[in-house]
């Protein structure tokens, strides 16, 4: 499998939600106001705010076997086989190997890095995708090592457009895609701006 399989077995849920398939499973990432999906086999939720940490979507999602992994504020919300973790933290859930990396506000106080919220790097299938969670552009991107980068592109709670395109610079991975527009900050303009600004620079994906 290559990364454009794998970018295939991601569907967009709206807002930062994402089901992606992969190696036998399936992962939901932050449903929120989800629609149709199939059960979970993991669950990762990035921090507690509502439009990513809601117990109503992840109900909608979660079977008896359904792994979640979350930091400790969410935790408290939902209930079921949970996983706490802190960034830098790596586990294997539900047969997939989940790395929780930093997600959290420089020039902005929504997202305080004493928080520990989390961004996300999955394996599957020997490729490596990143949900960058609620994040501006911050140090650690620097060294992480990812063929599909998931990066927020709204402004006001996380990076802008022109802020991301920076983001994906450093990140440098093969795919990025767009995601926190169209729900509650953040219109497809966005989205299009950061396709436009990374053309020839990296292939860029706006899930409809
Ligand atoms: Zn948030
Ligand atoms: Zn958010």
């Amino acid at each position: 499998m290559g990364i454009e399989d794998v970018v295939k077995n991601i569907s967009w849920l709206g807002h930062d939600g994402f089901l992606i398939k992969g190696g036998g499973k399936a992962i939901v990432i932050d449903p929120f106001k989800i629609k149709a999906c199939e059960p979970a086999d993991l669950i990762l939720i990035s921090h507690e705010h509502y439009d990513h940490c809601s117990a109503e979507d992840v109900k909608k999602v979660q079977k008896d076997t359904t792994v979640i992994v979350t930091e400790a504020d969410s935790a408290k919300k939902l209930s079921g086989d949970i996983k706490v973790v802190k960034p830098g933290d790596t586990i294997t859930a539900a047969g997939i190997p989940v790395e929780a990396v930093p997600a959290y506000n420089i020039n902005k106080d929504f997202h305080p890095k004493r928080n520990g919220w989390l961004g996300f790097v999955i394996t599957l299938d020997g490729v490596r995708i990143y949900h960058a969670g609620d994040t501006d552009l911050i140090p650690e991107m620097e060294s992480l090592q990812v063929d599909i980068a998931l990066l927020p592109v709204s402004g006001t709670y996380v990076m802008t457009a022109e802020e991301a395109v920076e983001a994906a610079r450093k990140i440098g991975p093969k795919v990025v895609i767009p995601m926190h527009y169209g729900a509650i900050v953040g219109t497809a303009q966005d989205a299009l701006r950061f396709e436009e600004a990374l053309r020839g620079v990296c292939e860029v994906v706006v899930l409809g």
